[in-house]
């Protein structure tokens, strides 16, 4: 007898489950506006990801080339794996000080863990997460890269 009332009750959870999957079904069917799913890779242009995405290290610059590295070797220092390597120069400023600048801050994509110390570490405020996500590559060298561009200098509110 027991089991002639299993045999019901698992088909009666049956029914109900399918009932409860059509149910979410047949409302984004009616209501497509509120279908969450991104079409990936057919929205890539428009496609925004979260403000608090890590997609990977960069360095913004503004729209004079300026950003606010020092050059201080925190954010090399606090990376767990090495994936950050500041290289400096020493050159001369306006009073014929010498002041070090970046050379290149270089960054391995390919070892960063994502962690997020060297953004928060970093006493100048000079590095973020961007958005990109798309990383693979044919050649690992193209996942190293150099932050600070080409003919860049630093921002002159910030203190070397
Ligand atoms: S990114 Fe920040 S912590 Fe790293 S060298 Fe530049 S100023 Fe120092
Ligand atoms: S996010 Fe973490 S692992 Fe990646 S470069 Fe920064 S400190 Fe290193």
């Amino acid at each position: 007898m027991n089991s002639v009332i299993q045999y019901f009750k698992d088909i009666f959870h049956g029914v109900s489950t399918l009932w409860s999957g059509m149910r979410v079904t047949g409302k984004y069917f009616v209501s497509p506006g509120e279908i969450v799913t991104q079409k990936y890779p057919e929205n890539r242009a428009t496609l925004k990801m979260a403000d608090r995405f890590k997609g990977e290290i960069v360095m913004p610059h503004d729209d004079n080339n300026q950003h606010r590295c020092t050059g201080c070797g925190i954010c090399e220092m606090n990376c767990p794996n090495g994936s950050i390597e500041v290289l400096t120069n020493r050159v001369a400023n306006e009073d014929g000080k010498l002041v070090r600048v970046i050379d290149k801050h270089v960054y391995h994509l390919s070892m960063c863990t994502f962690c997020g110390l060297c953004v928060k570490t970093c006493p100048s405020d000079a590095l973020a997460f961007g958005q990109k996500f798309e990383h693979a590559v044919f050649d690992r060298h193209k996942l190293t890269k150099i932050l600070n561009r080409e003919g860049s200098s630093l921002k002159k509110e910030v203190k070397s």
